[in-house]
């Protein structure tokens, strides 16, 4: 290998992603899958999409979806990107808005991706420390930089910020690009697709990844000001000009007319949630509020890490992240009522 090429992987910082079991046994509870399987409509679409115009590449600008997605939020097709996971638009985001001169703003704690994208486009981070409450400081982020990236509900604490405190980032600097992460906005949260109208550096990121349960098919969005989506564009058509499958053109088309399912199992997802957190809060936990599919939680008399491998051990995955400020906490995916009850059955026992 050249000796460029021998740094430059060197110095990459690669994202660890979940543990994906091969033994189906397992109680799923550390990536924030959603646990109710994709609507019936969804796989049936993904079905009827696998013949033979499958031997044809597929539409490399996501026509009819991106129509199906504007007509659903009430926007236009030029204000939509489609990308092959959220992750990857992220990725291409990074690459796209942010430049090595100026700092891109990010929370500690946060998505832990968005160190490795800052990483691999060797940007200069400016790390925000959440406040003691693991709430995003609004007024650090109004101050100047580069860009700025905040998940909201943000990961893995699940704390949404108002849609008012992101007007507020916004206006703070006009010119530089603020992405709202919205991975989790389903599960309780407000959207912000509406203010792009409004708002030319706003770059709102979505994925199918959580809500419509389609992490299996690696679609996701970017909604901005059609500047932002044409330099998206134009970045995506250097690299490759077909990143969404037939397959997963199909299923993403078909999930945008589910959503009376989506929105059902969601409520779902939302009861059970509160239904765990009220049963370990009687067991002793903290638990962070939480607006998303997850939740944040620490035992005073119980170190994380202990619960993490006894829970493994007893079949249950979970998330223990081992950074210094979070390693009390563990991040648990909400699951089937069926499976927090044995989460829950099984903390019991483990305290
Ligand atoms: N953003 C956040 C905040 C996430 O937690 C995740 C999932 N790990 C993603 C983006 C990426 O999701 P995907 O690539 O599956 O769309």
């Amino acid at each position: 290998m050249s000796k460029y090429w021998n740094e430059r992987v060197h110095n990459l910082d690669p994202y660890v992603p979940g543990e994906q079991p091969k033994d189906r046994r397992y109680i799923k509870l550390n990536t924030n899958e959603n646990p109710y399987p994709p609507a019936p409509g969804v796989l049936q679409a993904i079905k009827d999409a696998a013949d033979d115009q499958l031997r044809l590449y597929p539409d490399p600008n996501e026509d009819e979806l991106r129509a199906a997605l504007a007509a659903h939020y009430n926007i236009q097709s030029d204000n939509i990107f489609v990308g092959n996971g959220s992750d990857e638009v992220l990725a291409f985001s990074f690459m796209t808005f942010f430049s090595p001169d100026r700092p891109v703003m990010f929370a500690d704690i946060t998505y832990s991706f968005y160190k490795v994208f800052a990483n691999l486009c060797e940007l200069q981070p400016a790390i925000i420390p959440l406040n003691d409450n693991f709430e995003i400081p609004v007024e650090a982020f109004c101050e100047q930089s580069g860009g700025a990236v905040i998940p909201n509900p943000n990961a893995p604490t699940g704390r949404e910020i108002p849609v008012q405190a992101i007007r507020k980032i916004l206006e703070a600097d006009p010119d530089r690009v603020v992405i709202i992460d919205e991975a989790y906005v389903n599960f309780g949260g407000e959207t912000v697709i509406p203010l792009i109208k409004d708002y030319p550096n706003l770059l709102v990121v979505h994925t199918l990844s959580k809500y419509s349960a389609l992490a299996g098919i690696r679609v996701g969005y970017a909604f901005g000001d059609p500047g932002l989506i044409q330099g998206l564009n134009r970045l995506k058509n250097s690299i490759n000009s077909y990143t969404i499958d037939r397959l997963a053109l199909a299923g993403a088309k078909a999930a945008i007319e589910e959503d009376d399912y989506y929105s059902q199992m969601a409520q779902r997802v939302i009861r059970t949630r509160e239904n765990t957190v009220k049963s370990l809060d009687e067991m002793g936990f903290s638990i962070i509020p939480s607006r998303a599919n997850f939740i944040f939680i620490t035992h005073p008399d119980y170190p994380a890490e202990d619960l993490f491998h006894k829970l493994r051990t007893r079949g249950i995955l979970v998330r223990y992240f081992s950074q210094s400020r979070i390693s009390d906490y563990l991040r648990v995916s909400i699951g089937t009522d069926e499976e927090m009850k044995q989460f829950v059955q099984t903390m019991r026992e483990l305290l």
